[in-house]
């Protein structure tokens, strides 16, 4: 099956790419921080969400290969990466593997003949070695834009997990598509469902240690991205909401001096706060961690950031679209497009529900350490 591009698809690719090479690249080491990048997500999804969805995914990946990628895979891939040359997505998620993603089915398999035709040839063990790819990933985001996906797949036993998963860079032309995903919202980044039928990787696309992919993915502090994305959304919602209720009048006054009104707006304006306080909290505790490579459990943090600023991205947007009134259900305005794009957020980076578990558990693992 084959899939073109839209000429808007198009225009929309070449907009990310010329912002990646000119604003992104330059800060491509600042922007490796979690305070820089919680910052430059929330101006983005104030703009839109889908832009930082796919920057932060395609970065998320860039992440993996700095922290746990051989030299060679860092020198061949992120001055590529940081340009936007090459595009990549990634490959976590199945049918079977939401929230828990260690009931992933994908396999990969050591082909030890291919090591031995090696021998054979008197060549190095090490670059003939290949992985054979079976299984299928349920949501990869930037797919239709992307060179390669981050695909993570079993080559452990079960009774091994955590220790029993691996990271394959895998070229986008290896995989068919199943589905692209019809979205509530996120439309601009479109999701795909691809299957992998015995796909062959030589040895040079591990990332990371053999096994130790989902263990070293907890390492990588990429969770404050969709805590800023909720922030950008609530922001956004509550700027343009400020905006109509100061000019739109009802019985002969601006509905913004109905005390109603104000309530609410002034509700939206903490929540943007106290929001972009706990994600940029988590984001300089995970700069903390990372500099001083303690792997720190950041979950009540992250947790904490995740929860509060995806609901504030839901509520504003929802606030906002309220006090348009019928103008704000309409795509004449953002407001509906925030509440759709809000959506996705409780969801995506593991649903809200799971955050609560995390979030408790490591405040009740605190209170009996003290
Ligand atoms: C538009 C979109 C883009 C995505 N992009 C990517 C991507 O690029 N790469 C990728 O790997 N994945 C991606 N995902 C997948 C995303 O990470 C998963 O959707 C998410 O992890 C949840 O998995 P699930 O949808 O299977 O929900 P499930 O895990 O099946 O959960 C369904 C519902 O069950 C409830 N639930 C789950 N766990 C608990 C719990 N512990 N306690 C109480 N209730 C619970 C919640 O209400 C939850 O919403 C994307 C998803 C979407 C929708």
């Amino acid at each position: 099956m084959r899939f073109q591009l839209t000429d808007e698809q198009r225009d929309f690719r070449e907009e990310v790419r010329m912002f990646a090479r000119e604003e992104i690249e330059p800060k491509a080491r600042d922007l490796d921080r979690a305070g820089e990048l919680a910052l430059m997500t929330e101006e983005l999804s104030a703009a839109l969400m889908s832009v930082a969805s796919a920057l932060a995914l395609h970065l998320g990946v860039a992440a993996v290969v700095e922290r746990f990628g051989t030299d060679e895979q860092r020198e061949r891939l992120l001055p590529e990466m940081a340009t936007y040359e090459t595009v990549a997505a990634l490959g976590l998620s199945e049918r079977n593997a939401g929230s828990d993603k260690l009931a992933m089915e994908t396999t990969a398999e050591r082909d030890e003949n291919a090591e031995k035709r090696g021998d054979d040839e008197g060549g190095d063990d090490e670059s003939v070695g290949e992985w054979i790819l079976n299984g299928h990933k349920r949501w990869v985001t930037n797919y239709l834009d992307a060179d390669v996906v981050l695909t993570y797949a079993k080559t452990g036993p079960d009774e091994a997990a955590p220790h029993n998963v691996s990271a394959f860079l895998v070229p986008v032309e290896e995989f068919e598509v199943e589905r692209v995903w019809d979205t509530l919202g996120a439309r601009s980044a479109k999701a795909v469902e691809v299957t992998l039928s015995d796909v062959r990787v030589p040895d040079d696309r591990l990332v990371g240690e053999e096994g130790e992919a989902y263990v070293e993915r907890g390492r990588v502090n990429t969770g404050v991205n969709v805590p800023a994305r909720g922030v950008g959304i609530a922001r956004a919602a509550l700027e343009d909401a400020l905006e109509y209720v100061e000019q739109r009048e009802q019985f002969a006054r601006r509905i913004g001096d109905f005390q109603g009104v104000r309530w609410t707006v002034g509700e939206m304006a903490e929540r943007v706060d106290t929001a972009r306080l706990l994600t940029l909290r988590a984001a300089d505790r995970a700069d903390r961690a990372n500099r001083a490579d303690s792997g720190e459990d950041l979950s009540r943090e992250i947790s904490m950031a995740k929860l509060h600023a995806t609901q504030a991205a839901v509520d504003n947007a929802n606030d906002a679209l309220q006090l348009h009134g019928g103008v704000g259900y309409t795509t004449e305005r953002h407001v509906e497009r925030y509440l759709r794009d809000a959506r996705l957020l409780t969801i995506a980076g593991g649903p809200n529900e799971g955050h609560r578990d995390a979030l408790a558990e490591a405040v009740f693992a605190r209170h009996s350490q003290e």
